[in-house]
């Protein structure tokens, strides 16, 4: 059974039935990107075609602490020690999160894992059938981040290669004068960001890679283009 492509050739979002588009002998999927890759917009579209359910343990963690489950009161006291959650209690989250009703098939994980021990984990407790890694040259990613600015009145948003204002210095949508720039868009920031992510994921990637289920998607390219071999990888 094929998966679903997105049939809107336009960078909105597909509108695609989420329904019976699930691949045979595909399971759980993990997601790498690293920041400014266009990850959040592929995985709208990877749970849009494929039905799974996103899961972001980030995300999850914020919710149980705030709706003070046993593992949300656990995680609190080490997060209010300043403390790092432990993994067993992130994998006991998942645990749960698993056994929902719309994780019958899978799920899609963002954010996690992040290091080998925490992949071996996750091994234990769900079969993980692809990791799509969104790959874009650091270089390219400084342009995309570096360039961007917003308009001080009305939040447009430009790029000083991509998408410059038309006429220099006014706001093509609301006229204004005033722009403004977030001072962790610096290359030197984005290019520490990135190295950090390199070093976290490579170990991972080998692991993932040596159980052959690592694919490597060029994400320097079109968003749909990106979407279809993300699609092919997944069948
Ligand atoms: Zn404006």
């Amino acid at each position: 059974m094929a998966i679903l492509r997105p049939s809107v050739v336009s960078p909105t979002r597909p509108t695609v039935k989420t329904e019976a588009v699930y691949a045979r002998g595909m399971e759980s999927i993990v997601l790498f990107g690293p920041p400014g890759a266009g990850k959040g917009t592929q995985a709208q579209r990877i749970m849009d075609s494929t039905g799974l359910p996103q899961v972001s343990t980030g995300d999850m963690l914020r919710a149980a602490v705030s709706a003070g489950t046993p593992t949300g009161i656990e995680a609190k006291k080490y997060m209010d020690a300043g403390q790092l959650v432990p993994d067993q209690v992130i994998i006991d989250l998942i645990k749960d999160r698993i056994k929902e009703p719309d994780a019958k098939k899978g799920v899609m994980f963002d954010g996690f894992p992040r290091t080998v021990p925490q992949a071996e984990a996750l091994a234990d407790i769900t079969t993980v059938s692809h990791v799509i890694s969104i790959e874009v040259p650091d270089e390219r990613i400084v342009d995309r981040i570096c360039g961007r600015y917003t308009c001080a009145v009305c939040g447009a948003v430009y790029h000083d290669s991509f998408k410059p204002t038309s006429k220099d210095g006014t706001c093509d949508s609301c006229g204004g004068n005033e722009f403004k720039r977030r001072a962790d868009d610096n290359a030197e920031t984005v290019m520490s960001r990135l190295e950090a992510y390199h070093n976290q994921t490579s170990p991972l990637a080998d692991w993932y890679d040596s159980k052959g289920i690592f694919h490597v998607i060029n994400g320097d390219r079109a968003i749909n283009l990106i979407t279809n071999d993300i699609l092919d990888a997944l069948k």
